[in-house]
């Protein structure tokens, strides 16, 4: 026996990308629902650096001086060769209203996202899993199990999780921000290519006795990328690029674990690797170590959806691409990109035109995507350029963290130009007032029926 809700647009996946989607929706007036299969928000730092572009967003949602309660200031960035430093950027530098970056863990964003959802009379449904879809001309059902903990076992009891109950979401459209092995694209049968080839971490948030400064630090050494910037005060963040073995898919999991557990593969993240790629990448850059808060060791693919949209569902963040990390590319592509599919959504719900206009938007949002994946072939160099950042630009560009003309205004910096695409006609970022959207709270509570 199913349960049966009814919304206008239903979002699968509470990571930060359907969060903000689901947040932007409601300030817009359009009635949503927002499901994930986990039990609650992310327990990890996982990506932790937010863009000027992504600041101005959170400004206009009202939500930057919660972010910035909790987050630690970066104003610079420094790009070494090696041992050698080749350039300062100065964010201060970029026209942006916030020019800066904002270094706060991925949780801690989450908790914001999640307080201000609930705070909007839109809680997330924790526990439901989609598991299958169905879409008709104008409507999108999606079949959810829920989950509870029991404990089973006699001698010995554990907690497993298991399926108690089913729901039926029946919306006019579903937002699929399900994450990079995203169950809802495989169920609307959208596929994704290879960008580039997979890479591979190492990332290690360490408490130290030394206060942090507000740079970050990208390094490119032997063909490989590593950077170090700080989390707060005193917990810098660490992230090393590594070769010569190859990490399964499912090594790439949010945790929701209340404690770090048992981590794989040990010799890669044990304190002696720790202090030898310090040794070998950053000597000049080594923190004291005082403890090491979390390690994990992720791949990190490169891939892209050629196609976003379905007939009456989009994918959105990392179910749609995914990019390395340094630049925390994917986290903050995918708050801004949801952004503009959800202003395009709210305007043109009922419209036979709505596939069209976020088709346009999913093309330029594909412009913007390449460029972090061949920057060789959307940017020149110039006489100023420096010979090694030169021939690293690919390296360089995709580790940057920024987008749109603030990427291109720190690559200029480079004496890089980068030739943005020119947005869709209908791209409507940073042209929407959110602010008025509060009277809208409690008038979208979801029933069931
Ligand atoms: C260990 C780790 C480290 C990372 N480090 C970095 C970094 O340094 N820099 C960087 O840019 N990015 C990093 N990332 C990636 C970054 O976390 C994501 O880009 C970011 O979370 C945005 O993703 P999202 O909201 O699209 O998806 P996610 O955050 O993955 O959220 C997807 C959500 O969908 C839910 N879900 C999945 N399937 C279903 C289903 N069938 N039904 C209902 N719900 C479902 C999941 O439970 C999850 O909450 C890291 C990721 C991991 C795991």
């Amino acid at each position: 026996m199913f349960n049966t809700k009814e919304t206008e647009v239903v979002v699968i996946g509470a990571g930060p990308v359907g969060m903000m989607s689901a947040l932007v929706l409601n300030r817009l007036g359009i009635k949503v629902l927002i499901i994930d299969g986990a039990e609650r928000v992310a327990t990890r730092s996982n990506a932790t650096l937010l863009h000027p572009s992504s600041l101005e967003l959170f400004h206009n949602l009202g939500l930057l001086e919660r972010i910035m309660q909790t987050a630690f200031k970066i104003e610079n960035i420094e790009i070494h060769n090696g041992h050698l430093q080749n350039r300062n950027l100065k964010l201060s530098q970029l026209k942006s209203p916030f020019p800066f970056l904002a270094s706060l863990p991925q949780t801690s964003l989450e908790i914001i996202l999640e307080r201000e959802l609930e705070r909007e009379g839109i809680p997330i449904l924790w526990n439901y899993k989609a598991i299958d879809c169905i879409e008709s001309d104008n409507t999108i059902e999606i079949e959810a199990q829920h989950y509870s903990e029991q404990s089973i076992g006699y001698a010995v009891s554990r907690m497993e999780r298991m399926i108690d109950r089913s729901l039926r979401i029946r919306a006019k459209y579903a937002i699929a921000a399900d994450g990079h092995n995203s169950l809802m694209r495989k169920r609307i049968g959208l596929d994704l290519l290879q960008g580039t080839p997979i890479k591979y971490f190492l990332m290690f948030d360490i408490k130290s006795s030394g206060s942090s400064k507000n740079i970050m630090r990208l390094n490119f050494d032997q063909g490989l990328a590593s950077a170090h910037f700080p989390l707060s005060n005193q917990v810098n963040r660490f992230m090393f690029q590594f070769k010569g073995m190859n990490l399964p898919e499912d090594y790439r999991t949010k945790s929701r674990d209340p404690l770090q557990g048992f981590f794989e593969p040990i010799h890669l993240l044990d304190e002696a690797n720790l202090r030898s790629l310090f040794s070998q990448y950053i000597p000049w850059d080594a923190c004291d170590i005082e403890r090491i808060l979390w390690r994990v060791a992720v791949p990190f693919e490169q891939k892209f959806a050629t196609n976003m949209t379905s007939s009456r569902c989009t994918l959105l963040g990392d179910a749609a691409r995914t990019f390395e990390p340094l630049s925390a590319a994917s986290l903050n592509l995918g708050l801004q990109e949801a952004l503009e599919v959800c202003t395009v959504l709210s305007q043109n719900i009922d419209s036979r035109s709505l596939n069209e206009k976020l088709n346009t938007l999913a093309d330029s949002f594909a412009l913007n995507w390449q460029i972090r994946y061949q920057a060789e072939r959307y940017s020149t160099t110039n006489q100023y350029t420096d010979d090694w950042v030169a021939s690293n630009r690919n390296k360089i560009i995709s580790s940057l963290p920024a987008s749109g003309v603030e990427l291109e205004q720190l690559a200029k910096q480079l004496s890089i130009n980068i030739e943005i695409p020119p947005p869709a006609p209908i791209h409507t970022n940073r042209m929407v007032d959110f602010t008025s959207t509060s009277t809208l709270k409690g008038e979208h509570q979801n029933h069931v029926t």
